[in-house]
This record gives C-alpha cells, sequence and structure tokens, in this order.
C-alpha cells in the first residue's frame, strides 16, 4: 500500500465547518463523533479513502442515505465515514429496460424521477431512505407483492473492495457477490458505488387508499386486517400502523395496481370493520401515485425523536396472546411514534425461493416491527428494555428479524437476519474481505 495515499472528496474533519451537519442521521440515537467524513465525488475517491483507513489503522463505515436504524453501522466514533451521497446520477436504458444509478441516490427521487418517463421499480415508505443502503438488505414496500422487493431488480453493482480494487458483480462475474447483495445486509462486502436495476412499465393508473380508526379498535381492526391483507389479490399491497394509546390512530394505506372499483370491493372487509373516522379510495397517475404516497421531504429530514426498532417475521396469524402484547406495548410506550407496524407478503416476494437471493424470509404471510420513540436521554432505557422484553414475548409467534430493521440485542443475529443462508454469506464474506476489514456490530464473520 503506497504511503502517500492521502484523502480526496468532499472531506470534513472533527472540528470543520459542517462537521456537525455530517455527523446527523435520520435516528439522533445512531448519532456519534466520526474523526472524518469523505463524501465521496468519484470511486476512486472511496478507493482512496479506504486505503489511507487501513494504512492508519482507522474504522470505516459506507453510509447513504443515513437512514441505519441501529448504533456503529453507518456511523463510527473516531472512524472514517465514507459516505457517497455526492453520487446520485440516474441513466435509464429504456431499450433494455434497466436504470444505472449511483448508490446513494434516495428511493423518493429515484422513484419520482423514474415515474416521470414511465417507468416503476418497488419502494418503500420513506422517501429519504438510501438506495444504497434498502437495497442490501432487501427492500420492502407496497410493490413487493406485485413486482418483488428493491433487490429482486439489482442486476449487477460495482463495488470497491478491502483492498481497494474496484469490483463488477453481475450473473457472469462475482455471480456470489450479487447474490449476497440482494439480501445480505448493509456495508459487509465493500463499499458500493453503481447499481444496476431491472425496471418495470408503470401502469398508467393505480389505486391508492387510506383508512384510519380510532384506537380503542385496535384488537377488531387488526384481526380483520391479518386476515385480509396477506390473501387478497397480490396486485394489492398494504400496511397497518397501530401507533401508540398515546397517539390514539390506527392506520391502513396501500396501493393496488388495478381500478378504484376493483379496490373498494377488494377492501370491503376492512372497512366493515369497525368505525373508520376517515376512508379515502383514489385513482391516480402512476407519478400521483409515488408523490402521494412518498411525498418529497427534505434530504435532511430527520426524526425528532429517537427510535429504537425491533423486527420479526409471524409464523402464523397473531393468536389473542400475541394481540395482548401489542396493545400492552402500545399503552407503555408513550412516545408519539411508537408503533407496530404490518406489511402483507406474499406475491411476487415467494415465487423466488428463499435460497436464490440472500433475502431468505420469503414465506411469511407479513412482515412486523415494533418501535418506540423518546426524546430524553433520561427515557432512554426504559424504551430500549421495553423493545427487548417485547421481543422476548413475542418469540413464541415469530421467527427471525429483517436486516434493515437491525437490533443489536439479537444474539442469533445470523440465523435471525438469514436463515439458511448465513453459511453461505459467511464464505462469500471470507472470500470478498478476508482480513475482515468491514465488520461492525452484527457484521457477517468471515468463515473459511
Ligand atoms: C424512516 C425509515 C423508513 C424506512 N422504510 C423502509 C421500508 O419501507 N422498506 C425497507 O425495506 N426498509 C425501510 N427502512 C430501513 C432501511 O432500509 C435501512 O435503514 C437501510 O439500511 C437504510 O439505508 P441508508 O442508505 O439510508 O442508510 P445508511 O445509514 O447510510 O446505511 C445503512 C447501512 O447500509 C450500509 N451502506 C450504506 N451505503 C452503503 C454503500 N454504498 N455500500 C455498502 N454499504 C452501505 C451502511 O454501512 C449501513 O450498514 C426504513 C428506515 C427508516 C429510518
Amino acid at each position: 500500500m503506497g504511503s502517500k495515499i492521502r484523502l480526496t472528496g468532499r472531506i470534513i474533519y472533527k472540528g470543520d465547518p459542517g462537521y456537525e451537519q455530517a455527523r446527523q442521521n435520520w435516528n439522533p440515537y445512531v448519532d456519534t463523533f466520526p474523526l472524518v467524513f469523505v463524501f465521496a465525488q468519484s470511486t476512486k475517491d472511496v478507493t482512496n479513502a479506504i486505503e489511507w483507513a487501513r494504512k492508519n489503522n482507522v474504522p470505516i463505515r459506507a453510509r447513504s442515505g443515513r437512514h441505519a436504524l441501529d448504533k456503529n453501522l453507518s456511523m463510527v466514533k473516531d472512524g472514517i465515514v465514507i459516505d457517497v451521497s455526492d453520487m446520485k446520477k440516474v441513466w435509464l436504458n429504456s431499450e433494455q429496460e434497466m436504470a444505472i444509478v449511483q448508490t446513494d441516490i434516495q428511493v423518493g427521487p429515484l422513484v419520482k424521477k423514474l415515474a416521470k418517463v414511465g417507468y416503476m421499480v418497488p419502494f418503500g415508505d420513506s422517501p429519504t431512505v438510501g438506495i444504497g443502503g434498502i437495497t442490501m438488505g432487501g427492500g420492502m414496500g407496497l410493490l413487493q407483492r406485485s413486482i418483488g422487493l428493491i433487490s429482486d431488480h439489482l442486476i449487477e453493482l460495482e463495488m470497491v473492495e478491502a483492498n481497494g480494487i474496484v469490483l463488477n458483480a453481475n450473473k457472469n462475474n462475482n455471480s456470489d457477490l450479487l447474490w449476497a447483495t440482494r439480501g445480505g445486509g448493509g456495508g459487509n462486502f465493500g463499499i458500493n458505488t453503481e447499481y444496476c436495476f431491472k425496471v418495470h412499465r408503470a401502469p398508467t393508473e393505480a389505486t391508492v387508499f387510506e383508512i384510519i380508526w380510532p384506537w380503542n379498535q385496535l384488537e377488531k381492526v387488526f384481526k380483520a386486517w391479518q386476515k385480509w391483507a396477506p390473501f387478497v389479490d397480490n396486485r394489492l399491497g398494504s400496511i397497518l400502523e397501530i401507533f401508540s394509546e398515546n397517539n390514539g390512530l390506527i392506520h391502513a394505506t396501500g396501493l393496488f395496481l388495478g381500478s378504484k372499483t376493483k379496490l373498494s370491493s377488494l377492501l370491503e372487509p376492512l372497512i366493515s370493520v369497525g368505525a373508520p373516522t376517515k376512508v379515502f379510495i383514489q385513482e391516480l397517475s402512476y407519478t400521483n401515485v409515488v408523490e402521494y404516497l412518498i411525498p418529497n421531504e427534505p434530504i435532511t429530514r430527520r426524526s425528532e425523536q429517537n427510535y429504537k426498532i425491533s423486527s420479526a417475521w409471524p409464523t402464523r396469524l397473531f393468536p389473542d396472546e400475541a394481540i395482548k402484547i401489542m396493545r400492552s406495548f402500545l399503552e407503555e410506550s408513550t412516545g408519539t411514534e411508537s408503533s407496530f407496524f404490518f406489511l402483507n407478503c406474499g406475491g411476487a416476494v415467494n415465487r423466488i425461493s428463499p435460497e436464490a437471493t440472500a433475502f431468505f424470509w420469503r414465506y411469511p404471510k407479513f412482515y412486523l416491527e415494533w418501535n418506540t420513540t423518546w426524546t430524553q436521554d433520561s427515557d432512554a432505557s426504559r424504551n430500549l428494555a421495553l423493545v427487548s422484553r417485547t421481543r422476548q414475548q413475542l418469540s413464541p409467534f415469530v421467527e427471525g428479524a429483517y436486516v434493515n430493521s437491525p437490533d443489536q440485542n439479537i444474539i442469533n443475529f445470523g440465523p435471525d437476519y438469514y436463515g439458511t443462508n448465513f453459511e453461505r454469506l459467511q464464505s462469500i464474506k471470507a472470500k470478498y474481505d478476508p482480513e475482515n476489514v468491514f465488520h461492525f456490530p452484527q457484521s457477517i464473520p468471515p468463515k473459511f
């Protein structure tokens, strides 16, 4: 390794102007004090930063959209954060129906840019999540039942590995790395600088919906949703979010790739439950669908509250005992953004086998996460303990966890995040990062 390596790109050291802004993430809970940020302008800046860090023995983290949900993943105290967020270009190849994107375009701007020219790719529920991070864990959202996960659309990537070498991975070259990047979790193998996604022709119109109920109808609404959402027409994606009692809201939303008339009849089992205070069903042009579901937010938007999440995959529909656990969590967690969040699975997600990509959890009926929020530091330990205790209580009814909603209290994280794909991921880690340069809490340990 040359001794004259220096950092290139936009560099911000501790104490420089811009440092405070650079160290702010979506979740204040994960903020810390790195030594230096490198905002790469090109792949070469990433290479230089990795070489510099290794020469100076400084811990490395990769960062794109700043939405990591747990500590020390895209931030590290006294280390170097290699941030690709100045690299946002998108090139659409409409003949081959694919888009090449630099890894820090955020999901909202990417999806909207493509929608304007008539193309559709899956997206999650936040416009400001980085495509860099969300793709690597899977990338779930309302289109997953109709067209699959974000990572199911990844066909090629460019990555800088631990020796600063730039690799391309696709079905012919480094196909194991492509497999691992499709669900193997952020930051494990190297720093990704470019992705190539398959895109779909967008429908001209689609239909969105929103239903709100008062909190005291929790049991009725949840039971109706879980009996309906995993089994309904595969063109329908639905999120159910039940907020804390303190917030008082039960909110269902969704997207249907079909007409308003058809959706209205599909929604009947849900709308007829309890006494909704809002029922909104609207057919929109596809570009307006995207604007509606992920409205523009300032790129640097940050949660006002600290946020601790855990996630799991229900093995069967929730019995009353599990619903009681949910209720008591939502009574105890007073944060206004605290919630239980559900997204229906099935359809295109389970048309791919769990071993075909690193994303293992393809058969659950729905995805589940629960989170607490707080503002005062003195409330942190109570909230962290509540999330953990709830995980333990729910354990008879759920399996595993989603690596994009990580929880560092999970001890057996390998099988929990990756199921039986964990061993293969460990071998791929040994091949591409044998010295375990990219290590962080719950990173994949190499296995030779
Ligand atoms: C408000 C909010 C909404 C969300 N909604 C959804 C959703 O609907 N669906 C869903 O699936 N997930 C969702 N998530 C989870 C999200 O996918 C993960 O938090 C994801 O890791 C964020 O990626 P990022 O690039 O924004 O974050 P970052 O903090 O920049 O990075 C997160 C992880 O990815 C790694 N990483 C980032 N960029 C690179 C890179 N270029 N190369 C290698 N490693 C990299 C980091 O090292 C870190 O481990 C949401 C999160 C939040 C906070």
